[in-house]
């Protein structure tokens, strides 16, 4: 099979982590920004680096991105160069779009003018964080939809030595632990007699509203 080829659009943050990422990971990646600098910045890094603005249709053609398998765009700031651009390349007909949005606005027209993927990694980033100070248990926390998310959580102390069945965890909180990370292991379907030893990771899926409520039951 071949290898997938990856257009990122917008050089900040974001979209050079990105880039970096992919070209590590060993896949061909196509680096635009309109900013010279820094396209050149990102010249050594990525398979090519090419300076253009993505609101120009014409550039874009030139460029062949109907061709790459997956387009990143990371335009953030300039929420009408991000605009413009995905109604471009969706009009291109690219097979699949991911687009970062500012905000929740941003990413609502971002979805109606056909982005495949919304991505909002400055609040995504922050929510984790966030868990992650209300208790160094919490060690991610990943949300699946607006309601629903997952949590990856140490045990706690007062969890260790007891099983599943004890913890009831489902019936006190309406979450499921869904796998058990043990070292680098992972039992993906724990059965209510496997008990939680010291340094073993949970990850348990559930509302929002009921994580939340574990969290605090079992903070340190
Ligand atoms: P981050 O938080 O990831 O650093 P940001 O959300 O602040 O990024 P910007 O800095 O606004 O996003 O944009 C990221 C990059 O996109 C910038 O390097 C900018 O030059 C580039 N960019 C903005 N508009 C265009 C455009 N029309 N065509 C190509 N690149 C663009």
């Amino acid at each position: 099979m071949a290898k997938k080829q990856y257009a990122v659009i917008g050089m900040g943050r974001f979209g050079s982590s990105i880039a970096t990422a992919l070209s590590e990971m060993g896949f061909d990646v196509l680096a635009i920004d309109s900013d010279e600098q820094r396209t050149q910045e990102m010249s050594n890094i990525v398979t090519h680096a090419v300076s253009a603005d993505s609101t120009d249709e014409e550039a874009l053609r030139a460029l062949g991105i109907r061709n790459f398998d997956v387009i990143v765009v990371a335009i953030g700031e300039d929420i009408q160069a991000s605009i413009l651009t995905t109604l471009i390349l969706k009009d291109m007909g690219v097979p699949a779009l991911v687009v970062k949005a500012q905000n929740e606005l941003h990413g609502k027209v971002l979805h109606k003018i056909g982005a495949d993927k919304v991505v909002y990694p400055e609040r995504d980033m922050g929510l984790r964080v966030a868990h992650h100070l209300t208790s160094p248990n919490i060690l991610d926390y990943i949300e699946l939809s607006k309601d629903y998310s997952i949590l990856e959580m140490k045990a706690a102390d007062s969890m260790i030595g007891k099983n599943l069945k004890e913890l009831d965890i489902r019936a006190r909180f309406g979450c499921n632990v869904m796998a058990i990370r043990r070292n680098q292991e992972m039992n993906i379907s724990p059965y209510a007699e496997d008990r939680l030893e010291s340094g073993d990771v949970l990850i348990i899926v559930g509302h929002k509203d009921d994580l939340t409520k574990l969290e605090l039951a079992f903070a340190a």
